[in-house]
C-alpha cells in the first residue's frame, strides 16, 4: 500500500534493522524499543490490522507466530520467555496500521497493560 510505512519497509524503500526476511514475512528490531529486546514481525503484503485477517490467512499468521518465537529463542529468550503483543486499531493502541507483532523481551513485563 502506497503511504504504507511497514509496506515501505518490506519493500526495502525505508531501511530498518532486519532480523530476519522470507517471501511472505519480516521481522525487525523496533525504532523505539521498549525493552532489551524488541522486534516487529509483519506479514509483506498490507492487512490493515488483526480484523481484517482472513480465513485464507490462517497459514500466514501460524508463519508468522511461529517464527516470532524462533527468532525470540535465537535471542536467548526461550528460558525466561517474552511478551508477543498484537495492537488493534485506537481501542488497541495501534498506531501504524499494517499488523505487526511486537515481541519483547530481557525484563520483567508488568500486567494489566496500560
Ligand atoms: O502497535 P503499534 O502500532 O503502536 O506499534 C508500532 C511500532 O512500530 C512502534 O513500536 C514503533 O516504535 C514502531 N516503528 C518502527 N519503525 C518505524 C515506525 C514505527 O519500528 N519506522
Amino acid at each position: 500500500m502506497k503511504d504504507c510505512i511497514f509496506c515501505k519497509i518490506a519493500g526495502g524503500e525505508i531501511p530498518s534493522k532486519k532480523i530476519y526476511e522470507d517471501d511472505s514475512i519480516l521481522a525487525f528490531h523496533d525504532a523505539n524499543p521498549q525493552a532489551p529486546v524488541h522486534f516487529l514481525v509483519i506479514p509483506k503484503r498490507h492487512i490493515a490490522n488483526l480484523m481484517e485477517l482472513g480465513a485464507e490467512d490462517i497459514p500466514l499468521a501460524g508463519t508468522l507466530l511461529h517464527k516470532a518465537q524462533e527468532l525470540a529463542s535465537e535471542l536467548g529468550c526461550a528460558e525466561k520467555g517474552a511478551r508477543f503483543v498484537i495492537n488493534c486499531k485506537s481501542d488497541g493502541g495501534q498506531t501504524v496500521d499494517h499488523l505487526h507483532l511486537h515481541v519483547l523481551a530481557g525484563r520483567q513485563m508488568d500486567w494489566p497493560p496500560g
